[in-house]
């Protein structure tokens, strides 16, 4: 099946085939869409099935379908457990969004924080961001979340773990109540369906994610390295 027969305009679809994708993946089949329809999503989906296009084709396309790359104010919201996460996200939906004129930040914690202050004053259209960093720039008034139109909760399961439930409900009072909601997950916990019952509204539910513990598609290796060269490597 084609990209195209999912219901992704051409201008979405255009930087596709120069990053390998010829057809799309198990979940990015079943989420793009019902993301498209404007439904809420609640997907079991692990790293290595291709969830960030799927949450970010959607989200490409909902907000350059009207006037982008002009608005101050961010309409689209990813939410991620780490920084290293943040930065693999706003690379992969850089990369997507070639076809528009979107603009994508991640709002990080471990940087000075002016930096993405500025980033914010000049206009960008999609947030990612780890929620202590923003829970950060909210104490400050430097973002304002009610021009959102669509959040996603990226390994929604990790940011649990990690203790973010309460900037996350705090984060999800904020943005309208009428915005759309992508929640993924690599569990689905009864933690995570009560998160899902709070944040998202009748949302459709899909399940792509193998029996085993990693995808079949992800190798593990270990590689011992400097804490500074991390990154790098
Ligand atoms: P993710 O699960 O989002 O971390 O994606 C895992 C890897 O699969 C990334 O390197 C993507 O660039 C790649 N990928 C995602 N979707 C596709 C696709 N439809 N065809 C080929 N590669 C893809």
């Amino acid at each position: 099946m084609p990209f195209a027969a999912l219901g992704l305009s051409p201008r979405t679809i255009s930087p596709l085939a120069r990053l390998g994708y010829e057809t799309p993946t198990d979940v990015q089949a079943q989420t793009i869409p019902a993301a498209l329809q404007g439904r809420d999503v609640l997907a079991r989906a692990q790293t290595g099935t291709g969830k960030t296009a799927a949450f970010g084709l959607p989200m490409i396309e909902r907000l350059a379908a009207v006037a982008h790359g002009q608005s101050i104010a961010p309409r689209g919201l990813v939410l991620v457990p780490t920084r290293e996460l943040a930065l693999q996200v706003k690379e992969a939906l850089f990369e997507l969004a070639q076809g528009t004129r979107l603009r994508v930040m991640t709002m990080v914690g471990g940087e000075p924080i002016m930096p993405q202050v500025r980033t914010l004053r000049r206009g960008v259209d999609i947030v990612v961001a780890t929620p202590g960093r923003l829970i950060d720039h909210l104490d400050r008034k430097t973002i304002d979340l009610r021009t959102i139109e669509i959040v996603t909760l990226d390994e929604a399961d990790r940011m649990l773990d990690m203790g973010f439930l309460p900037p996350l409900k705090r984060v999800m009072s904020l943005v309208p109540a009428s915005r759309q909601t992508l929640l993924l997950s690599a569990t689905l916990s009864k933690e995570i369906i009560a998160a899902a019952r709070a944040f998202t509204k009748d949302p459709v539910r899909i399940d792509v994610a193998p029996e085993h513990v990693v995808a079949s598609t992800v190798v593990h290796r270990v590689f011992a390295v400097p804490q500074e060269h991390k990154r790098d490597l």
